[in-house]
């Protein structure tokens, strides 16, 4: 199989002749800030949505909101050369409390959300984390996941499997514990690998991992992370680095596509195209040659944005509802949430959901709005 099953670089998201993240003129468009809680920054009351062309926005014409992403802390223990300018960028204020994730929670379900994520920030580092996790859990939702940079993950992977999480995807960018403390900002490697062997003891399966790969960094350890993660039956998966946040500026010389990772493991990886797991996320998988049962993931949020299929709302740890992760568009329902009123929060899920760009025309991260985002707050 040639790496064209990716595509080439400039067939998808990407104009070669305009630098990553500014969109071509006749589908640039600028969306008003409505939300927030990015970098300090409380996020605003809801602010009816104006905006230039999109005056009386129909409904979403896409699929409607099946899954959710929470950032249930922008709280990080880590500050990843791609996501945050420093470990002092500083974080949001009004976070909710216990009882409001409950309401937003129950909420969710009554909307038909069926499969969550918690993510970040740093999901361990919430010190009510087991409990969220056991409150999603009796809340019956089909899928209950969960991504981490498992700095905690060695105290907390039995706990968490107790409470009902089914599923880990665990963030490593590099086995050399060198590299690892440059590109997390002082991150300790070996407490990571504690963290995925309690992982595996405690009975998850299918761990998988999130490698974003940087050219001139890491891009030379693809292979082994590759075979490492086999070796311990988890599924690795390479991302692109996408021109959000602090990887607006790495993109330009570091990219390196799905389709070039791709063709540096094809001796190890079956001829076929590579497949996504239906309603699972946009990873796209291919098989090892030795075992098929074995898989290794691709994602390829910059050269072959996936909005068209996006059935994906997030909410920050601040209680807005954010319809994409590359605008600051979103919908405060952080007062409902307290007031325990699951029926306003559904009408606020219904405006957030209406601020969706058009997964058509709508090329995610790559969009000049992605730039300025806090991954971290709205939920990486
Ligand atoms: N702290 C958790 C973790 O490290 O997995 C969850 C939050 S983190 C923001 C979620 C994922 O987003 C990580 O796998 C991270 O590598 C990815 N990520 C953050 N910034 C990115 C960027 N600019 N391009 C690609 N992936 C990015």
């Amino acid at each position: 199989m040639s790496s064209s099953s990716f595509g080439s670089y400039g067939s998808f998201g990407l104009d070669p002749a305009r630098p990553p993240g500014e969109a071509p003129a006749e589908r640039r468009r600028s969306l008003p800030v409505v939300g927030g809680g990015v970098g300090g920054r409380r996020a605003a009351a809801l602010i009816p949505y104006r905006g230039g062309a999109l005056d009386a926005p129909a409904a979403h014409a896409g699929p409607a909101p099946r899954s959710v992403r929470i950032s249930v802390t922008d709280r990080c223990d880590f500050a990843c050369t791609y996501c945050r300018p420093s470990r002092h960028d500083g974080y949001a204020d009004g976070r909710l409390m216990t009882a409001a994730w409950r309401t937003m929670f129950e909420a969710l379900r009554d909307a038909g959300i069926r499969r969550v994520r918690l993510t970040g920030g740093e999901p361990l580092l919430h010190p009510e984390i087991v409990s969220i996790v056991a409150c999603l859990a009796s809340l019956g939702f089909e899928d209950l996941a969960l991504t981490t940079n498992a700095s905690q993950l060695a105290r907390l992977a039995a706990p968490l499997r107790d409470a009902g999480l089914h599923r880990l995807n665990v963030s490593i960018d590099t086995l050399d514990p060198q590299r690892f403390r440059e590109v997390t900002r002082g991150g300790e490697l070996a407490r990571v690998l504690d963290g995925i062997s309690a992982a595996i003891a405690a009975g998850f399966t299918s761990i998988k991992l999130n490698t974003v790969v940087l050219r001139g960094v890491n891009d030379d350890e693809i292979e082994r992370i590759a075979l490492w993660a086999w070796e311990r039956r988890m599924v690795p998966r390479f991302l692109e680095v996408m021109p959000i946040a602090e990887g607006a500026r790495l993109v330009g010389e570091h990219l390196v596509t799905a389709a070039e990772m791709r063709a540096r493991l094809a001796a190890h990886l079956v001829e076929e195209e590579a497949v996504a797991d239906p309603g699972l996320g946009p990873a796209r998988y291919v098989r090892a040659r030795r075992d098929p049962s074995l898989r290794v993931g691709f994602i390829t949020g910059t050269s072959d944005t996936f909005c068209e299929s996006c059935d994906r709302l997030r909410v920050s740890s601040t209680g807005v509802l954010r319809p994409c992760l590359a605008t600051e568009d979103g919908v405060d329902a952080s007062r409902e949430a307290r007031d325990g009123d699951r029926a306003a929060i559904g009408r606020r899920l219904d405006e957030a959901w209406r601020l969706k760009p058009d997964g058509k025309v709508w090329k995610g991260c790559t969009e000049e709005t992605a730039s300025s985002v806090s991954i971290r707050a709205i939920g990486g």
